[in-house]
């Protein structure tokens, strides 16, 4: 991929998507700086990943949606040639009963953190005249899922960020780009498919099998595709890639272009 020997940051990485670019992405060389709230998964997740592939990973366990969070990340993250931005999703629930706090907080999560990170370490990376961000989003600013109007809402506004700064700052060799998960076997889906059968009376499992069956793939998708698929947006083949929105959900949505 030509990145053996960089560094980069991947914020919410210690498991789910997160985890899965952060272990491609060592599989390519590339050090880490890996961030999650709760130290002790983190510290397994890291000591794996050294163990696995022999890169450095230092950790920061800290909540990337708060300003000190970010501090304390930022501080282990000098220099970083590539970003990965990532945080949990909000809550699934009925748009009746979300208040202004309900909003600000998802939007402190799927899009000012991902904003903040950006405008701290985009522009050293313009001066050194290279990187890659990539943002996980979601599936939901193509296609929106009624339960989670809130990761709707928040994510819509991280994509129009990038889509304008992505623009702007190409011609140093930064770019940024979003992935899109669709549905994928993580514990935030197993959350989702929980939440789902206590609104319709099925088994989890039946949800499960039921949204594989709506998938063209048949079945979710894996943090280890995801995070090859980030790795590539992380690569120097992937210098022409500028503001785009990369999906990857087994087909799911149903649209020609
Ligand atoms: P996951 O399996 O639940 O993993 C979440 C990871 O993020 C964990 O490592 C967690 O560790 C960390 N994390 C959560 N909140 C954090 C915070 N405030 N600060 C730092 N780290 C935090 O979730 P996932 O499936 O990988 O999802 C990742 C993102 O993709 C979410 O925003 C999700 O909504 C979105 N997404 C997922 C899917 C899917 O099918 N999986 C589909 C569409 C969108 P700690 O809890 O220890 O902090």
């Amino acid at each position: 991929m030509g990145i053996k020997g960089r560094r980069a940051l991947i914020c919410a990485g210690s498991k789910g998507l997160g985890r899965g670019c952060a272990q491609a992405l060592a599989a390519e060389g590339v050090h880490l700086v890996l961030n999650a709230r709760g130290g002790e998964v983190l510290e397994k997740t890291a000591a794996e990943i050294r163990e696995i592939y022999g890169v450095d990973v230092s950790t920061v366990a800290a909540d990337v949606t708060t300003q000190d969070g970010r501090e304390a990340i930022l501080a282990c993250s000098a220099g970083v040639d590539i970003v990965v931005n990532n945080a949990g999703g909000p809550p699934p629930g009925n748009w009746r009963d979300w208040d202004r706090e309900a909003f600000i907080a998802a939007f402190d999560a799927n899009a000012y953190a991902a904003i903040a990170l950006m405008q701290a370490t985009v522009p050293g990376m313009c001066d050194r005249g290279w990187g890659r961000i990539v943002n996980i989003t979601s599936v939901s600013v193509k296609q929106p899922i009624g339960v989670l109007g809130l990761s709707n809402t928040a994510r819509a506004a991280l994509t129009g960020f990038v889509a304008g700064i992505s623009r702007d700052v190409a011609l140093h060799g930064v770019t940024i780009n979003n992935l899109l998960p669709g549905l994928h076997a993580t514990d935030r889906t197993v959350g989702l498919d929980t939440y789902e059968a206590g609104l319709t009376g099925e088994s989890r499992e039946a949800v499960a099998a039921r949204r594989c069956g709506s998938i063209p793939a048949g079945r979710y998708g894996t943090a280890s595709e995801f995070g090859a698929t980030c790795a590539f947006m992380c690569s120097e083949h992937a210098g022409f890639m500028v503001g785009q929105n990369i999906l990857l959900d087994g087909g799911g949505f149903n649209s020609t272009l």
